[in-house]
């Protein structure tokens, strides 16, 4: 894998990012760990977070940290509106607030939505050493991957988005238990892999198959542990796609 070219970024707030320890993703070359404000404010909430000196500490990430600070809902008051996916309770947060948690959370680039912000709060955010992007109207979808959608509003050196942001399908594939072989996507789940003896690819290089974990071993783990299997399948995947 040339780890130069790729930069790999796991979305956090996705279903399955936290099924993988930090140390893991950095095993398996991710370099950026993506997190939702929405999702930060929900959980641990907003009074543990204003007390953090830094995001990538509370994550335990050493590596660097998007933080995706736009916001499903703004309501006429001009309030961020965040439903709690746990009991469906709302929070409601001024944007001076979150300009404020930003500033003391210190992610490494932030995603933003242009008609949530104005030039004065980008002003403010021009503080940190961080990266600015700004999603447009008429850019309706909220994924990062269309990187057209963005512009960069200082002069600080950046990513392209399209080269590096971690494909949700491999995270969900990677669930399902199909896997990047020899003779392409496999389901580890079929019964006819139960004595298959063989590495997932040959010659992989993976942290997975360089523990000599075979087909027949994966195949066990995901009927017994599926979640341990999740993360040997992951880092296959991952070292698969971008090798
Ligand atoms: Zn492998």
């Amino acid at each position: 894998m040339n780890k130069t070219s790729h930069h790999l970024v796991i979305d956090l707030s996705a279903s399955h990012g936290l099924t993988s320890t930090s140390q893991e993703f950095q095993n398996i070359s991710i370099d950026y760990l993506s997190v939702k404000l929405e999702d930060l404010l929900v959980k641990p909430g907003k009074s543990v977070l204003s007390q953090l000196n830094k995001l990538s500490d509370h994550l335990g990430w050493h590596n660097k940290v998007v933080l995706d600070a736009r916001f499903s809902k703004v309501d006429k008051e001009g309030m961020c509106v965040i439903k709690s996916r746990f009991d469906g309770s709302r929070i409601k947060v001024s944007m001076d607030d979150v300009i404020a948690l930003i500033l003391s959370l210190k992610p490494n680039i932030i995603l933003l939505q242009g008609n949530q912000i104005n030039q004065e709060m980008l002003k403010q955010l021009s503080q940190l050493a961080a990266s600015l992007f700004v999603t447009h109207k008429g850019g309706q979808s909220m994924s990062p991957c269309n990187s057209h959608q963005f512009y960069e509003t200082n002069d600080r050196p950046t990513l392209e988005f399209g080269d590096f942001w971690m494909p949700s399908d491999i995270m969900s594939q990677s669930c399902d238990g199909l896997v990047y072989s020899n003779a392409g996507l496999i389901d580890i789940k079929e019964s006819s892999y139960e004595h298959a003896f063989e590495p997932l690819s040959d010659h992989c290089e993976c942290p997975t198959c360089q523990q000599g974990f075979t087909k027949s071993y994966l195949h066990h783990l995901f009927h017994h542990t599926p979640l341990l299997s999740f993360r040997y399948l992951v880092q296959h995947n991952v070292f698969n796609i971008l090798g």
